[in-house]
């Protein structure tokens, strides 16, 4: 099974195909943004920061990235899924750097290409289970709760993220575009990139990386 790393618009369903793919294939899943909100939950001044610039939409630091790739690639066992990481060139060479250093194989790339309205309809109806971290959204039918604002497996209530109100899901969209979307060519040039267009429907996506990952 194929190492991977997805590169999207925030809300463009990198978290709800990693979680498809952990049950059905056993990837472990690292997901930068969930590390980032564990360290901005910690009482600590770093802690304090870190949820300064998640709530705003904007990165956080490379030595910040840094820190916490090493210490998930030290653990991981293959194969792994990079969700949200790398953002930007200087974390793409972080992790050209690291994967020597922890000697992991390389991953593939697989590009949700979303159009803007698009991840803005799908981040601004998110919810998310405070319990297990389960993506639903109150208004796709595929990933709807079974009843309204409360996670199907835990039976707690959904919370949105605050981030993903309309302001900040702006700055994330704009960062996005701006230094997340060059990688796509690095990606081109350095390895195996596939472009998955217009992804509408959660499980028609994950067939299609299923075929890819096979
Ligand atoms: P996500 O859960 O991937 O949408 O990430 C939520 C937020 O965490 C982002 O808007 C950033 O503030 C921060 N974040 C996540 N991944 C990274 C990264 N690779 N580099 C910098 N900041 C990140």
């Amino acid at each position: 099974m194929k190492n991977i790393i997805f590169i999207a618009p925030p809300a463009a369903g990198k978290g709800t195909q990693s979680d498809l793919l952990v049950k059905k294939y056993g990837y472990n899943h690292i997901s930068m943004g969930d590390l980032l909100r564990k360290e901005a939950s910690e009482k600590s001044e770093i802690g304090k920061e870190v949820d300064e610039v998640i709530k705003s939409g904007n990165l956080v630091t490379d030595e910040m990235i840094l820190k916490l790739t090493d210490k998930a690639l030290e653990t991981i066992e293959e194969p792994y899924i990079f969700d949200g990481f790398p953002r930007n060139m200087s974390q793409a060479k972080i992790l050209e750097e690291a994967l020597i250093r922890f000697n992991k194989a390389k991953p593939i790339t697989i590009y949700l290409d979303v159009s803007k309205e698009e991840a803005f309809k799908r981040g601004t109806g998110r919810l998310n289970c405070p319990t297990c971290g389960k993506i639903y959204h109150k208004h796709l039918d595929e990933v709807k709760p079974k009843t309204e604002w409360i996670c199907d497996d835990c039976k707690v209530d959904l919370v949105s993220r605050n981030d993903d109100s309309e302001k900040a899901f702006t700055v994330r969209y704009e960062n996005y575009i701006e230094k997340t979307l060059p990688l796509l060519d690095y990606f081109k040039n350095k390895g195996e990139l596939y472009v998955i267009e217009n992804p509408m429907f959660p499980m028609e996506t994950f067939a299609k990386i299923e075929a890819i990952i096979k």
